[in-house]
């Protein structure tokens, strides 16, 4: 099968992966052999390609947003056929045993492995992934326009639920949100069918903040401009913790400020005052099977739009590079099949 095989993190400018033939996984117990349709492209794809995440296999195929169609099923797999269209996301498999595990935080789990990270992803026309780990994906949603639900729709679903709101209070509810790249035009679009304002701040004018205004954005600045009003939370999307303090300052007492990327630059140091009056900062780390099944079945109901742009398959690079340049509008979806 063709597959792109990252061999050494390096800038995304010197086209560090590479296109490579090699043979298809086998499924073993428990997984599932996917023919990948479409699989998004995400930032932290970014920060594993470019080695700002530690290397944990090498060679490596990222992608963890894969939309594919069963073609072959390992031994034990109950509940799936072929031909099924399934999702896997970035939660490939844990433990089951673990304290966080027992406890419901799958996400933390001790033993966690993550697809396109320490497991093969979806750059490539084959994967492999656990039975258990894969969503049944709704219809009302096509290959490409499911694909950036798989990440960007599952965190910013936690983030939403992360900032302490209960679903009965997101009427009227102020919320930032800072950066409005992929998973940040998903959530606004929960937030408002939730009842809520949304204030974003984000560089780009004609691509981050056009499409703001156009998914009903309450308020649109720039980056680290302060909203008119104080938020009752907001979530952090941009990798830039020098807006750690700038959404501190526009929150209201008792407000969480959620940070939603698993990779972030440091946070500058800030005067108590900022965080004084019970406000809270909290990182998401991951996501739960329960918040995937959860997202997927609010985003259907809605139902979410993701704008996509389009890669084809022999353009990986390319479209790493358009995602560090803040140069995509929505979502970034390379076409497999
Ligand atoms: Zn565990
Ligand atoms: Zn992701």
């Amino acid at each position: 099968m063709k597959a792109w095989l990252l061999n050494k993190p390096a800038s995304v400018d010197r086209r560090p992966l590479v296109i490579s033939d090699i043979a298809e996984p086998v499924p073993g117990a428990g997984e599932l052999l996917l023919r990948v349709a479409a699989c998004g492209i995400c930032r932290t794809d970014l920060h594993v390609v470019e080695g700002e995440l530690p290397v944990r296999r090498s060679p490596l195929i990222p992608g963890h947003q894969i939309v594919g169609r069963v073609s072959a099923l390992g031994s034990a797999v109950e509940g799936f056929a072929i031909g099924d269209r399934v999702g896997v996301a970035w939660l490939n498999r844990t433990c089951g045993v673990c304290d966080f595990c027992i406890a419901g935080r799958e996400n933390l789990c001790e033993q966690a492995m993550f697809t396109g990270w320490n497991v093969n992803g979806g750059y490539a026309e084959y994967a492999v992934a656990p039975a258990a780990f894969s969503y049944r994906l709704p219809d009302n949603f096509d290959d490409i326009q499911a694909a950036p639900l798989l990440c960007a729709g599952i965190i910013g679903y936690r983030c939403l639920r992360l900032t302490g709101l209960g679903l009965d209070e997101w009427q009227g509810a102020r919320l930032g949100l800072y950066g409005f790249g992929a998973a940040g035009h998903v959530c606004i679009q929960l937030a408002r069918a939730r009842g809520a304002e949304v204030y974003v701040c984000t560089r780009d004018r004609e691509r981050h903040q056009a499409l703001a205004r156009e998914l009903g954005a309450t308020w649109v600045g720039d980056a680290t401009d302060e909203p008119p009003v104080k938020l009752d939370a907001s979530i952090i999307f941009a990798p830039a913790g020098e807006l750690v303090p700038v959404a501190l300052k526009a929150i209201r007492k008792g407000g969480t400020v959620v940070l939603g990327g698993i990779h972030m630059s440091p946070i500058p140091s800030f005067d108590y005052s900022l965080i004084y009056g019970e406000r809270m900062v909290r990182s998401v780390a991951n996501n739960t099977r329960a918040d995937g099944r959860d997202f997927l079945v609010e985003a259907a109901r809605i139902p979410v739009r993701s704008h996509t742009q389009r890669f084809p398959f022999d353009q990986a690079n390319e479209a790493l590079i358009a995602l560090k340049n803040d140069a995509i509008r929505g979502a970034g979806v390379l076409i497999v099949d």
